[in-house]
């Protein structure tokens, strides 16, 4: 007997979307959570990319972020700035929104889910064996479940007493990030860049305005400040901010009275692998990297929609427990490509003059328009495509939200994904498709498109005459009813279909 079939071990971005996924799944999932409140102590994540905007928007929530944040072209890379103006996507922007509201937006909707949340609890171990995992608390208690998943940071304890290996690269620069308060003035506000890294200052609370960042004039102050050595271990102080302010900037502006001070290095380690026997990892636990691009919370939510229907069809006994090394496959790249495009975003921060050449050359190059296209699309996320093999373009790229035309009216293709279900979208002669073997899973939908098919960074496509859709919103089949592949992508994808 489980507690619960699916346990996550931390409730931060990563955590908190695989609940809700598994929860839409109907599995029963709960969550462990060391604070005792959603609270997040200091500045994290700033925002929302274009990707994780749609992917909110295929469950249907993204409005409930929409309403909070502000809409910027926050994307960049080497220093220059993309507008995503012209993008085909229904979110060509970023959102500009704390970590803490979007935490608390997300854990609203996961509480609507009734997903069970222990507060105030630790994982302190778990011993896995055949057919589940025994969980141990810091209250003494121990949960069994079928599957643990690790969505507990960066120092992961699931990740750890997994044994799962966590290579990359040591840092090579140390920051202390506060929220304090200043007793003078600053001359200037804003980013400053030396020979020992970037800095900067700035008030908490600030408005977007025509696109643009204005700071409030009073309140507390947001400080991001380059320490001179790396490799410190204890937890930052006050007098480790000043000292780092006053190597700086030559004073600390009289600091006090911080309610944050944490500190993050460009340290780059990614999971060897994702998945041991029956304990996963998502989000930080699987990948820390320098927040430059602002991709840590985005790739944590997005591997969370990638794992949860495929665990959810694995805990229903619907998909063969292989199902699970998918993840692996697919998540494991894709947080490659951030490590390495975070990694070459440190090196191009630097000050000397060779690496300012570079950066020149990079803008440069970055002023072209395909170059500029596809690094916009790689920062936003609307560029991921899973390898599922040679075929139409749209073979494990992101399904677009088309604007369908079906008997009983419009709608939208993200809609038909709100119940985080597969669906199949025959826009060619209806009735030609027949799924019965899978109709308790697979959503045959029979509509119209005339428009264009237009993909970030590829440009226009042909158009199918169907896809198979998953519940990530991926593409996991592209073909017309005379084209075969459909019944193996639906058995590899969505399980056999039961016994007759
Ligand atoms: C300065 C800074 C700026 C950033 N800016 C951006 C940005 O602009 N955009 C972006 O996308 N990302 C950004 N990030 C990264 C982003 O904050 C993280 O990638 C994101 O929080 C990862 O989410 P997560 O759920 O995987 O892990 P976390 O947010 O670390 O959540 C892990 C959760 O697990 C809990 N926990 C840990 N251990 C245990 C345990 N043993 N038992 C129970 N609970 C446990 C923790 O309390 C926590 O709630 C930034 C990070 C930093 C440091």
């Amino acid at each position: 007997m489980t507690d619960h079939a699916v346990i996550i071990a931390g409730g931060g971005p990563s955590g908190l979307m695989l609940a809700g996924e598994l929860a839409l799944a109907g599995v029963d999932v709960a969550i462990v959570e060391r604070r005792p409140s959603q609270d997040v102590a200091g500045s994290r994540a700033g925002g929302l990319h274009a990707r994780t905007l749609e992917v909110f928007d295929q469950r249907g929530i993204a409005d409930r972020f929409l309403a909070e944040g502000k809409k910027a072209q926050a994307i960049g890379f080497a220093g220059v700035h993309f507008d995503l103006s012209g993008f085909p996507t229904r979110h060509p922007y970023s959102l500009g929104l704390r970590q803490n509201h979007i935490e608390r937006i997300l854990a609203g909707w996961v509480d609507e889910l009734e997903v069970p949340i222990y507060r105030g609890i630790v994982v302190t171990g778990f011993a896995q064996d055949d057919t589940g995992a025994d969980v141990e608390l810091s209250d003494g208690r121990s949960l069994r479940a079928q599957y643990l998943v690790g969505c507990d940071g960066g120092r992961s304890l699931v990740r750890k007493a997994a044994g799962i290996a966590f290579p990359g690269s040591d840092p090579t620069t140390s920051n202390l990030i506060a929220e304090a308060e200043l007793a003078e003035t600053p001359p200037q506000w804003g980013i400053r860049r030396d020979a020992l890294g970037i800095h900067a200052l700035g008030r908490v609370e600030y408005e977007i305005r025509n696109g643009e960042i204005v700071y409030a004039d009073h309140g507390p102050v947001g400080v991001l400040v380059t320490e001179q050595h790396v490799g410190q271990t204890a937890e930052p102080t006050l007098s480790d901010l000043s000292a780092a302010l006053i190597a700086v900037y030559g004073t600390d502006y009289g600091i006090h009275s911080p309610t944050s001070i944490s500190r993050f290095t460009d340290a780059a380690r990614q999971a060897a692998s994702y998945r041991k026997g029956r304990a996963l990892l998502a989000g930080d636990a699987a990948h820390v990297h320098p927040p430059d691009g602002g991709q840590g919370l985005q790739t944590g939510v997005q591997d969370a929609v990638n794992l949860g229907w495929k665990l959810a069809q694995v805990v229903k006994g619907m998909s063969p427990d292989s199902l699970l090394d998918t993840y692996h496959a697919e998540r494991h790249p894709i947080g490659a490509h951030v490590l390495r495009n975070t990694m070459a975003s440190i090196v191009l921060r630097r000050e000397d003059e060779r690496t300012k050449a570079l950066r020149d050359m990079m803008a440069e190059l970055l002023g072209m328009d395909e170059p500029r296209r596809r690094f916009a699309a790689m920062m936003s996320g609307l560029d991921i495509h899973y390898d599922l093999g040679e075929g139409h373009p749209l073979l494990g790229r992101r399904m677009p939200d088309l604007d369908l035309v079906t008997e009983s009216g419009p709608l939208r293709v993200f809609s038909l994904l709100h119940a985080a279900r597969p669906v199949l979208l025959n826009l060619g002669e209806p009735g030609a498709f027949d799924i019965l073997p899978w109709a308790d899973r697979v959503e045959l939908v029979e509509a119209k498109y005339a428009g264009p098919w237009e993909l970030p960074a590829l440009g226009t496509v042909t158009a199918p005459t169907a896809v198979l859709v998953r519940p990530d919103g991926y593409v996991a089949w592209v073909g017309d009813p005379t084209q075969p592949g459909l019944t193996d992508a639906l058995t590899t994808w969505f399980g056999p279909p039961p016994a007759a």
